[in-house]
């Protein structure tokens, strides 16, 4: 690595304008944005690589942003959108789409604007950091965790397992809590409330959830494709959206799944009623016809091979069984209240919600630092001009599609630019 050598290899009491602690999605992008200002910069990374969960990112992918205009953007931010406007100015998904391109990485577009690498290579998109960083001149030293975060007289002093660092301004991009062998095991939570930053709590979203029904183990690896899930806590409905879904040994999870549990929030989850269309391209009524002319046309034959036609295969005994019917039963015998109680039951799903899998395999960590401790023009705590944040370190949060990482690459962007304004603007008294 280029710049890595550039670097002393014993760095022991090293000095620097601004330090990046952790080389993720946010500190590459804090990194360069740093280094490209003209401020010497160094990132500190705990891991033997830089970027490591972006590797698994997007099955291997990496769905690295997305092609959005800013309000489409914001719409899929449900918590502190605003928070991301200058963040989002300074470092667009266009912007993030071309940076990459210009580094050997380019890109497509699929569905629903969720852009990635031409190569499907999450390694790639890595890689084109990595050169962008090197081309900027960006210290970058690597199995260097960093254990305390001491402030002193202009600056801040980092002890970390490679010796001490000295940097004059500081961004702390360590990520969330989720996925820890990535190694973002919330080392900067507590760096944060060791110089007073508020924190928000964390809690896992795009995450699996249990359920306890008793019959979920039953339907284990059973995929549905093209259904509704709905969620409604009273008159209000939380979340209905069609796709992909699947059940597990505890649970549900799939692409519809990870996107409820970003709607769930504060609310309780027995007051939440969780229900799947199973065949959301009918109405009721058609649906109620369809099955009255199955039936008609095949009277002779088990509710369970009527029902096989409508739905995937453990999906029709379960069905009968929940709506108290035989699976043999002959169809014909079925009376109107029967035929109309399975109609409801295909349309009205009830699966009953009883928590998530915890934070460590959830795809994002909700919380952390309170972005109103931060001066959204820079990423910059308010009560400390020095120290900067980015990426999952802070409480904002997005759907899936590819706005994760972007966040984390334009708070990065921002966070690094802004430290390094900071560090120039100090007289070095040391020289
Ligand atoms: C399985 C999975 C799939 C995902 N897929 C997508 C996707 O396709 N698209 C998308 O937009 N988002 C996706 N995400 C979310 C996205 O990866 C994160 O939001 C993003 O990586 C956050 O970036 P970050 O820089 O804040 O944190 P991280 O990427 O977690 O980086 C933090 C870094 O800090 C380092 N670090 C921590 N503590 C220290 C320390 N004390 N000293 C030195 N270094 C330290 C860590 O080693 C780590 O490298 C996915 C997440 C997961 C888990």
């Amino acid at each position: 690595m280029v710049a890595e050598q550039r670097l002393c290899k014993k760095m022991t009491d090293t000095t620097t304008d601004v330090a990046v602690i952790g080389g993720g999605a946010s500190g590459m992008a804090a990194g360069l944005f740093s280094a490209k200002s003209g401020a010497s910069t160094l990132i500190l990374e705990k891991n033997d690589k830089l970027g490591r969960k972006m590797y698994i990112t997007g099955k291997g992918r990496c769905n690295l942003t997305n092609d959005a205009t800013l309000d489409e953007f914001l719409r899929e931010v449900p918590r502190n959108p605003k928070f991301l406007y200058s963040a989002l100015a300074l470092l667009s998904p266009q912007d993030t789409m071309r940076l990459v391109t210009q580094n050997g990485c380019p890109v497509k577009t699929e569905r629903g604007r969720r852009v990635f690498p031409v190569s499907d290579k999450a390694s790639d998109v890595t890689k084109a950091w990595h050169r962008a960083l090197d081309d900027a001149g960006c210290g970058v030293r690597l199995n260097a965790c960093v254990q305390a975060v001491l402030p002193v007289e202009q600056g801040y002093l980092l002890t970390s397992s490679v010796g001490r660092v000295y940097a004059k301004a500081l961004v702390i991009a360590t990520g969330g809590l989720s996925y820890p062998s990535t190694g973002s095991t919330g080392d900067g939570d507590h760096f944060a409330e060791a110089l007073g930053v508020p924190l928000q709590p964390r809690s896992p979203v795009l995450v699996p959830m249990l359920t306890s029904d008793p019959w979920t183990g039953q339907l284990q690896g059973l995929s549905l494709k093209n259904v509704r899930l709905n969620a409604v806590r009273g008159q209000k409905t939380l979340f209905s959206e069609l796709g992909e879904m699947l059940f597990t040994h505890d649970g549900i999870s799939g692409p519809l799944v990870l996107e409820l549990s970003c709607h769930l929030d504060a609310s309780p989850l027995d007051a939440v009623e969780t229900f799947i269309d199973l065949k959301p391209g009918l109405t009721h009524d058609q649906l109620r016809e369809r099955l009255d002319r199955d039936i008609r046309e095949n009277g002779r034959r088990q509710l369970r091979t009527i029902l096989d036609a409508l739905l995937p295969g453990r999906l029709s005994e379960l069905m009968a069984g929940l709506s108290g019917l035989s699976p043999t039963l002959q169809a014909s015998q079925l009376t109107k209240q029967q035929r109309e109680a399975l109609t409801n039951l295909l349309k009205h799903f009830r699966l009953h919600l009883s928590g998530t899998h915890p934070l460590a395999e959830a795809i994002v960590t909700r919380g952390g630092v309170d972005t109103k401790a931060l001066l959204p023009a820079t990423m910059a705590v308010r009560s400390r001009p020095s120290l900067f944040f980015c990426g999952e370190m802070i409480d904002v949060d997005a759907h899936t599609g590819g706005y994760n990482l972007q966040i984390a690459f334009a708070t990065g962007a921002l966070a690094g630019q802004s430290a390094a304004a900071f560090a120039l603007n100090i007289p070095d008294r040391r020289s």
